[in-house]
């Protein structure tokens, strides 16, 4: 049994970025638990490294609750900013409706990785207020200065500016070199409120009009709603520095050393590798859309391809093979476009990246979407429909039984008791899902081990309908906590093969054609006529599985 706190809920361990090492999670308040993570830039689609901290924190909420806790979890938009600024101008939209239809998509795509709504979502817009009193508590500390309409940090005031990101001083310069603002007294310094520019939004304040910085929308937000000190800070591992480092020197700047984030939590990268056939052409540890070079095949990172591609709970279960923390690389292999053709793979961490390749031609060409394969994605569907199908033999095999009552206690196979606490316990363990889902998948494998009656010695039959009534309730609640495998299987089976259709390019209505012929053969006990059907769809790449409940059927991979 894992340890237990005082209020009788599970302990739960997290890697905490500030300590660089795993603690316990004692919340502020026994057996609540209160968590921001850093919400998207809305002003594109997202890609498939941004999807990853959407997924991790969602795994995170979900075990939190299964465990008991009452968890309160905010993340934000942020719907005012240059990149969405200088995108509107780029496409003649106003800037705060460009926002707003981005965050309609932002949303479509993070259902469709089945990831629950966080409880509170609040935009940068509609906190402005609040972002002037934190800056104007700044300012009253000697903490942040104003020049010329704009406001910025002063990190020499600060004493702990450093401490989470542990970078030595001149890469905290270095970061904040990138943010050109005039009237800086130190390069450090960071802005706060940002004097307006023709054209841009602009909101009155006690500086001129103007708008908010990036970073103090986090901590004006965080506050607002989960107050002075919380228990859990997330994102993705490229935010601790500058922009969580920047929320703490904020946050701590009004309110002191103790207050803000408990514990702080940052998932790692996803990196890439473009392979064609056997070679690798290019690999790097992060998707960047700044990087020239990648702009042709940007398409496949997307995440709406993906999901458009293999369904998001595909590549939300590819996400999850990996520790959150740990770096995954995403495969893309599609033949070569306008660089990488050298013997070596192009390391595009270690070359410049000034938009031109090693043999100094320009990038070019555009990516042949027909030709595109993503492996990793395209295993992990086929490990979804696996246990889709799994759970469809269990739901057939339990159909028109009665459920188990107190009357049919007692003992359920060995191998269907004690995992889902297992898995559970994995996930108290700094939420490793890849052994959670090594006890899921083993779970599955019983389930189908059970159904083909290769268990020796067999169960006798009251134990073996505890056994099925257990497995389908404990996959069920590990689905619950997963986010995977929770929708009915019927209702997943069919999107799936309505995908599998399209992408091999078969013809539905043939298919439903040879289908009903063969009901009806089946029907008229023309066995036959039957077998020479399964046939004829097996030649189109249709798989028939005759079940008690009827016909079922699948693509072929
Ligand atoms: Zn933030």
């Amino acid at each position: 049994m894992s340890a237990q706190t005082g209020g009788g809920l599970a302990t739960v361990t997290v890697y905490d970025s500030f300590l660089a090492r795993k603690v316990a999670v004692e919340p502020q308040v026994p057996g609540q638990l209160s968590m921001y993570v850093c919400g998207p830039t809305v002003y594109n689609y997202f890609h498939i490294g941004n999807a990853r901290p959407l997924v991790a924190f969602d795994v995170v909420a979900r075990h939190l609750r299964a465990r008991g806790y009452q968890v309160k979890f905010v993340r934000n938009i942020t719907d005012v900013d240059d990149k969405i600024i200088q995108r509107a101008r780029e496409v003649g939209e106003e800037p705060t409706a460009f926002a707003e239809r981005w965050t309609a998509e932002y949303h479509r795509d993070y259902a469709a990785l089945r990831c629950l709504p966080p409880d509170i979502e609040p935009r940068a817009t509609q906190h402005i207020h609040e972002m002037h009193t934190q800056i104007e508590q700044l300012i009253a500390r000697d903490m942040a200065y104003a020049v010329d309409g704009s406001v910025y940090f002063a990190v020499s005031h600060f004493a702990g500016y450093g401490e989470l990101s542990k970078l030595p001083r001149e890469e905290l310069l270095e970061g904040a070199r990138k943010e050109l603002e005039p009237g800086k007294r130190e390069p450090a310094d960071f802005a706060l409120w940002k004097a307006t520019k023709p054209g841009e939004p602009a909101w009155d304040s006690p500086w001129g009009k103007g708008r908010p910085g990036w970073h103090i929308e986090c901590s004006a937000m965080a506050e607002k709603y989960l107050g002075t000190t919380f228990d859990l800070h997330g994102g993705g591992i490229d935010l601790k520095f500058p922009h969580h480092e920047n929320e703490r020197a904020q946050a701590q700047g009004i309110h002191g050393c103790t207050s803000f984030a408990k514990y702080w939590i940052h998932n790692g990268f996803v990196g890439f590798r473009w392979v064609y056939g056997e070679k690798v052409l290019a690999q790097g540890s992060k998707i960047s859309k700044s990087d020239e070079r990648m702009r042709p095949l940007y398409q496949a990172f997307v995440a709406r391809t993906c999901i458009e591609r293999h369904g998001g709970e595909a590549v939300r279960l590819w996400l999850l093979t990996t520790h959150y923390r740990n770096p995954i690389t995403f495969d893309i292999d599609v033949p070569p476009i306008g660089f990488a053709l050298g013997n070596e793979p192009l390391d595009l961490d270690a070359t410049a990246c000034d938009g031109t390749d090693p043999t100094g031609s320009k990038s070019s060409g555009t990516l042949d979407e027909s030709k595109l394969r993503l492996p990793g994605l395209e295993e992990a569907e086929r490990r979804l429909e696996y246990a889709y199908l799994s759970m469809q033999r269990l739901a057939d095999a339990l159909a028109g039984q009665a459920p188990l009552t107190t009357a049919d206690a007692g003992a359920v196979a060995p191998d269907a008791d004690g995992w889902l606490e297992r898995l559970y316990q994995a996930l108290d363990d700094d939420f490793n899902t890849p052994v959670a889902l090594a006890e899921w998948t083993a779970a599955l494998a019983f389930v189908n081990r059970l159904l083909d009656g290769k268990l020796t010695p067999a169960l006798a039959k009251d134990v073996r309908r505890r056994t099925l009534w257990r497995l389908q309730s404990d996959l069920l609640l590990a689905g619950k906590v997963l986010g995977i495998c929770e929708r009915s299987p019927a209702e997943y089976l069919a999107e799936h093969r309505v995908r599998r259709v399209t992408a091999k390019g078969l013809d539905q209505a043939r298919i439903d054609e040879l289908l009903t012929e063969r009901a009806q053969a089946r029907q008229q006990k023309d066995f036959t006529s039957s077998d020479l059907l399964r046939t004829a769809l097996l030649d189109l790449g249709v798989e028939v599985m005759d079940t008690p409940q009827g016909m079922r059927w699948r693509v072929r991979d």
